[in-house]
């Protein structure tokens, strides 16, 4: 008979809709590849080469403040743009009008910023106090807010990536905001499921999933009033985790939520059962559409908060 721990099946995203290959059984297999040590790194709360703390010069010529908590910048090597002038291009095989282009480019407007998290160089998020916490979360809120509402801006996504092997090029507590003029592939494919499954059911997909996995509760890291963290059922990566907002809201909902959070925290529920999502929920479909569209939600390469 089938079973989801033993046989090689094949899992459905209904975020982005895909498949995912899985294969149980190959945790089985002996493994003698490769094998990551721990970095032994003990790094000084304050180091005159890095470009990313206090006062000192980043690579792009200017110097940074004495910042004593968070400081943005925008990225000196910035992948995106605001002042890049509109166009595309495109070229067909042939020259039969209206013919399909095979080379096909538009132009994008943006901006990368920056965000240090704290002046000292030896921490990381989960090391810092919950007031230095509280104040990245500030930070976030309000990049977010103003990167959104400029007009060429349409989505905008908060990340960290952390560490040498994830591709950080600075050991130095920081995170980065990419805001762009279109919706990345994911994310659109992502916000067309859930406004379908709206429209078909009157009920948000990810609240559904959420309370099937609170039923199951097998792939639930952890919970507190406003949050769930979880490995979805579809989860590609070894880490990959999924953070689902308790209140059904919309992204700028969503983002005071985040806010109110870090507010709570630590709260004696955070390591309690979690308790039932609200049912005052003031969900506007419209409104949900309109400024889900505009501005994602918070978002890392794989660990995602959506609504
Ligand atoms: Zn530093």
């Amino acid at each position: 008979m089938f079973n989801l721990s033993n046989h090689p099946h094949r899992r459905y995203n209904p975020l982005n809709r895909e498949w995912v290959l899985v294969s149980p059984h190959r945790t089985q297999r002996p493994w003698q590849g490769q094998v990551e040590q721990t970095p032994p790194e003990r790094r000084p709360a304050y180091d005159p080469t890095c470009y990313l703390c206090p006062g000192n010069e980043r690579a792009g010529g200017e110097r940074n403040p004495n910042y004593e908590h968070t400081f943005v910048f925008t990225n000196d090597f910035a992948a995106l743009l605001l002042d890049t002038p509109e166009g595309e291009f495109t070229r067909a095989a042939g020259d039969t009008p209206g013919e399909m282009p095979l080379l096909h480019a538009v132009s994008e407007r943006g901006t990368s910023r920056v965000v240090c998290f704290s002046p000292r160089h030896d921490l990381t998020l989960a090391e810092m106090d919950l007031a230095a916490l509280t104040m990245v979360v500030d930070v976030w809120v309000a990049q977010y807010n103003d990167l959104g509402a400029q007009p060429p801006i349409n989505y905008v996504q908060i990340f960290e990536n952390r560490g040498a092997m994830m591709g950080a090029s600075n050991p130095h507590p920081h995170g980065q905001i990419w805001a762009t003029e279109h919706l990345p592939l994911n994310v659109a494919r992502e916000q067309d499921a859930q406004t379908e499954y709206y429209a078909t059911n009157d009920r948000t997909l990810l609240s559904d999933y959420l309370e099937l996995e609170m039923k199951d509760g097998a792939r639930i890291v952890c919970a507190n009033d406003h949050f769930v963290a979880l490995v979805p059922f579809w989860a590609v990566w070894p880490f990959e985790t999924l953070v689902i907002s308790r209140p059904r809201c919309c992204a700028r909902r969503l983002c005071a939520s985040l806010w109110l959070a870090s507010r709570c925290w630590p709260n004696p529920s955070a390591i309690s059962p979690p308790k039932p999502p609200p049912n005052d929920c003031d969900l506007n479909p419209r409104h949900t559409t309109a400024v889900g569209s505009r501005q994602e939600a918070v978002s890392s390469s794989k660990c995602t908060v959506l609504h």
